[in-house]
């Protein structure tokens, strides 16, 4: 009956989504990232922002690892307040820069170990040897992205994280003679065509951090992003 009154009490609750928050020092390794996380897991798509940082995490122990995870962890509450939106999860990318192997799991271990603590729930991303090494897993989006890069042969099938030094492997072995090089700032597109063209599920050769990632991605999903009810 009383029209016009003001209704008084109605805080302002969050209408956004969480936010989920990828962190990494590379702004083409996170928008490669970015592109993953969608499709692997679509109700992350529009509520994916991003964090500079260059992490440094998998070398750093004790009290060191403890502070540049603290450190890590503010810097991410303060990107999703910039949102006005909370914390739903973080996944946090760095380079191993050596191969797979029993260094690879300690150090995953050991510092999921401590997001964990800090964050609640958060996904240790640790490219072996990096990033580019999943590029190599994809011939098929190599050749979608410039049609004469090639994989050589005696690359193909194999586990891409036991290989030293991935990115030559894409500027001098897969470029074809005279032909267009590759470029770190390329990866985004390759991984686009990776995800739109049908590779990802039909992974030529195997690496354990992409599927540790693809994991985590999984889980997320299912057990962090939530349905959006509180
Ligand atoms: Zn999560």
């Amino acid at each position: 009956m009383s029209r016009g009154k003001g209704r008084k009490g109605t805080a302002k609750r969050p209408t956004k989504h969480p936010v989920v928050v990828v962190a990494g020092e590379d702004r083409n390794d996170r928008a490669s990232l970015r592109i993953l996380l969608e499709a692997v897991c679509p109700q992350m798509r529009g509520r994916i922002v991003e964090i500079s940082d260059d992490v440094r995490l998998h070398k750093a122990t004790g009290e060191n690892l403890t502070s540049r995870i603290r450190t890590l962890a503010r810097k991410v509450k303060a990107r999703a307040q910039r949102e006005k939106a909370d914390v739903a999860c973080v996944f946090i990318h760095e380079d191993f820069d050596r191969p797979d192997g029993a260094a690879w799991t300690a150090a995953h271990a050991k510092v999921e170990q401590e997001l964990s603590k800090s964050l609640g729930t958060g996904h240790y991303v640790l490219a072996a040897a990096e990033m580019e090494a999943w590029l190599l897993l994809f011939p098929g989006a190599l050749a979608d992205t410039v049609t004469t890069w090639q994989i050589p042969e005696r690359r193909v099938g194999r586990d891409t994280g036991r290989m030293a030094d991935p990115k030559r492997i894409l500027m001098t072995e897969v470029t074809g003679k005279g032909g267009r090089k590759y470029r770190e700032s390329d990866a985004p597109e390759v991984v686009r065509n990776i995800v739109d063209n049908g590779h990802l599920s039909a992974p030529q050769g195997t690496n354990r951090s992409l599927d540790r990632f693809n994991e985590d991605a999984r889980v997320c999903g299912e057990k962090h992003i939530g349905s959006g009810k509180g």
